[in-house]
């Protein structure tokens, strides 16, 4: 007869050897556990033509190295790789009980979950959704009376039933342990996979969290078996002393908090205590933070929060760098004889780069915003009251959080949504996360919308926030019902402990996005600036030396050079959207970065404007007072020349409704280059990366343009 070896594990006192006992009856024998005084029982039943043989480990809380009865019952796990594991759980003790149960499962073999004691949980009024636990956990659930001997023979045709596979419930889930800690277990999961024996042997990511716990027993395992143990522990080391710093707390303390993050979530989502919780800190907040009414609400109050520091405080600062780089340009003007030179390092350099400069202030408070939802434990919140609204896109809430992330940058919230294990799930909230407005689009929507629509510029802008969510779910649904049919696999979304968070690791947090956006502007935007700046600058006309008045030499100047040329071939496409052919181009140069949008405008309208230019062609760039939208909004353009919102409104040719669409399509199109490369990187796929470009591409255009004939006609009834 076919054999199925089963491990029984358990918290103590929650009935493992009364279950034990009703299983084997009389067909025990104990021992020892090799060389300890621990007693190991085993026992043999024949059932559905198999004898299934139960091993009852020593009840444990942990499976930590601790206590020799937690390296026992893990190493048998380990090392004998029983078929199924069985954990028994005092159902009337869910919380306490679950943190063994999430260890067995990152363990990674097939588990059962018996919920015993299920007579003195139905007294305390807890009320358990036995599907829908059985599901986020990975495994059945069976419920147990064992004194009783309730359950028991379902216990035996549960483990055939998952030992063959039948089982729908049975799969293998990740605890997962937000960002910070899933990119340390990654690196020391990198450094451990180089060692094939390792890798065969264990779960590498149950290992590296095992390092990252610091655990004794196993680092002395490794030190044996392993040839790379060095090179193991020196990641292991760094990683730890990493998210120590940025913590201000041990691994092992924060990883403990993960896991009872993933039991609330878990919890709240499957069990209803009929108000009998809600005694420590974290639950009393949830009570109302995730509140079925209250929850949305007071996130819509956050985001609101969010946006008003981002420009209301952003506005100071930024109001410093705009006089800055105003003074660096006027003085390098005054001491740089005109020519070639001077015209690229003002016009091309700190023109372009430092008409992105000003957004920095807005773009560290955003992701500092961002930084605080994470580490306070709040925006594992808003999935859980976000799941509702993201499940009619057949999404998850965990796919909102990488939305919000999107506020900041498409990239790094691209990169976050590693922590959606569906591989359809995250494809989808890849695909739709560029509809995020990011901050990189802020720059283009204050110029435009401040140049069209005066003191309404804010709400246009707010406006265009809520757009590109509504468009992110009406997409998400439409992908949902026609590429990725099915719903969502479940999956627990923690809700780990509230916590202060460290200024340090505020300040870390916030650096790390800020990075991102900073080298950007060193790169792409610098580069793109001077490629911008050539283009508009040569080929140089010769003949139109005699052409007056100056301003339309300029002109002249400008549409024979290159750039001139590629918008001339562009102009049809974007003629249908009241577009000129600058928009076009700043549209086409945009597709590398949002922020090279202002420069062209900027390159191609300020040419001209400029009289008594020397050298080949002394394009003055874009005066950085284009300001928030908050604060100057309507406000008249400042005092020596036109700004660029003013030239912009009086050359464009576009209207308020043309310049909406423009909005409308910067908002849609690709985001930058970098998210292309990024979509390519995390889906995997070419076709993905073509796919996400094409569909934004063709959107944005059919969007604008509707926006266009829309309000044509809207004008045309009203007027
Ligand atoms: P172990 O430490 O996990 O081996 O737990 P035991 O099997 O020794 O059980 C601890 C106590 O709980 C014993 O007194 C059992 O009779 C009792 N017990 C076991 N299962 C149940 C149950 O489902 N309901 C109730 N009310 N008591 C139970
Ligand atoms: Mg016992």
């Amino acid at each position: 007869m076919k054999e199925i070896v089963v491990a029984i594990g358990g918290n103590p006192n929650s009935g493992k050897t009364t279950i034990f006992n009703e299983l084997t009856g009389s067909r025990q024998k104990v021992g020892n556990w090799g060389g300890v005084t621990v007693e190991k029982k085993e026992g043999v039943v024949d059932y559905g033509g198999y004898s299934i043989v139960f091993v009852d480990l020593p009840g444990t809380y942990s499976l930590s190295a601790y206590s020799m009865e937690e390296i026992i019952a893990r190493n048998f796990i380990v090392y004998e790789t029983p078929d199924v594991v069985i954990d028994i759980i005092d159902a009337g003790n869910l919380e306490r009980n679950l943190y063994l149960a999430v260890q067995m499962i990152e363990m990674g073999q097939k588990n059962i979950f018996v919920l015993n004691m299920a007579d003195m949980a139905g007294k305390k009024g807890i009320d358990i959704d036995r599907e829908k636990l059985g599901s986020l956990l990975g495994g059945p659930v069976i419920f147990t009376v064992g004194n009783r001997g309730v359950g028991i023979s379902e216990i035996l045709e549960t483990v055939i039933h998952v030992y063959e596979d039948k089982d729908q419930q049975s799969r293998h889930i990740h605890v997962a342990y937000g960002n910070e800690l899933e990119e340390e277990i990654k690196k020391i999961q990198n450094t451990v996979r180089k060692d094939a024996g390792l890798s065969a042997q264990y779960s590498t990511r149950w290992l590296s969290v095992k390092l990252l716990e610091n655990d004794p027993d196993m680092k002395e395992k490794l030190n044996k078996e392993s040839g790379h143990f060095a090179s193991i522990m020196k990641q292991a080391d760094k990683s730890r002393k990493h998210l120590s710093m940025v913590f201000n707390d041990a691994p092992e303390d924060l990883i403990a908090d993960q896991r009872y993050g993933f039991i609330s979530g878990l919890l709240q989502e499957s069990v209803d205590f009929k108000g009998n919780v809600g005694v420590d800190f974290s639950q009393k907040i949830d009570k109302v933070l995730t509140n079925k009414y209250l929850g949305i609400p007071v996130l819509m109050f956050f985001l609101w929060v969010m946006f008003q520091v981002t420009f209301k405080v952003g506005a100071f600062p930024m109001n410093w760098i705009e006089i800055g780089v105003d003074f660096i340009s006027r003085g390098l003007m005054f001491i740089l004889p005109g020519g070639f030179f001077r015209s690229l390092l003002i016009d091309g350099i700190i023109g372009g780069v430092g008409g992105v400069a000003v957004f920095l202030p807005n773009i560290l408070l955003l992701f500092l915003m961002i930084s605080l939802f994470e580490d306070t434990g709040y925006m594992a919140r808003a999935a859980f009251v976000t799941d509702r609204v993201m499940h009619l896109i057949g999404l998850h809430g965990k796919s909102f959080i990488s939305m919000i992330m999107g506020f900041g940058c498409n990239v790094t919230a691209i990169m976050s949504t590693r922590t959606l294990e569906n591989k359809n799930d995250r494809i989808l909230t890849i695909l739709i996360n560029p509809l995020m407005s990011c901050s990189a689009r802020l720059p283009v929507y204050v110029l435009v919308a401040g140049a069209f629509f005066g003191k309404s510029a804010g709400n246009v802008i707010f406006s265009l926030y809520v757009v590109g969510i509504l468009a992110a779910l009406l997409i998400g649904r439409l992908f949902r019902k026609t590429l990725f049919r099915g719903e969502s696999e479940p999956f627990v979304m923690e809700l780990p402990p509230y916590r202060v968070p460290t200024l340090k690791s505020v300040m870390i947090h916030m650096w790390d996005r800020s990075v991102i956006f900073i080298r950007k502007m060193g790169k792409v935007i610098l580069v793109g600036s001077i490629v911008i700046w050539f283009l508009g600058a040569f080929p140089v006309k010769k003949d139109i030396a005699n052409v007056v008045p100056e301003g339309e030499k300029m002109q002249e100047m400008i549409s024979f050079s290159f750039i001139g040329r590629i918008g001339r071939t562009l102009e049809p496409v974007f003629r249908p959207l009241g577009f000129s052919w600058r928009e076009g181009v700043a549209l086409l140069t945009g597709f590398v970065a949002k922020e090279v949008i202002v420069s062209t405008l900027g390159v191609l309208y300020n040419a001209g404007e400029q009289s008594g230019s020397t050298g080949p062609v002394d394009l003055k760039m874009p005066p950085h007072g284009q300001s928030n939208p908050v604060q100057s909004a309507g406000m008249n353009e400042k005092d020596e020349g036109r700004g660029l919102g003013a030239l912009l409104k009086e050359k464009s040719g576009m209207t308020p409704v043309s310049a909406y669409a423009f909005l409308i399509f910067v908002l849609i199109y690709t985001p930058c280059l970098a998210s292309v490369v990024a979509v390519k990187r995390e889906t995997g796929s070419g076709k993905w990366m073509t796919f996400s470009i094409i569909y934004q591409i063709t959107l944005a255009w059919v969007m604008a343009f509707l926006i266009v004939k829309i309000g044509g006609l809207l004008a045309g009834v009203l007027t």
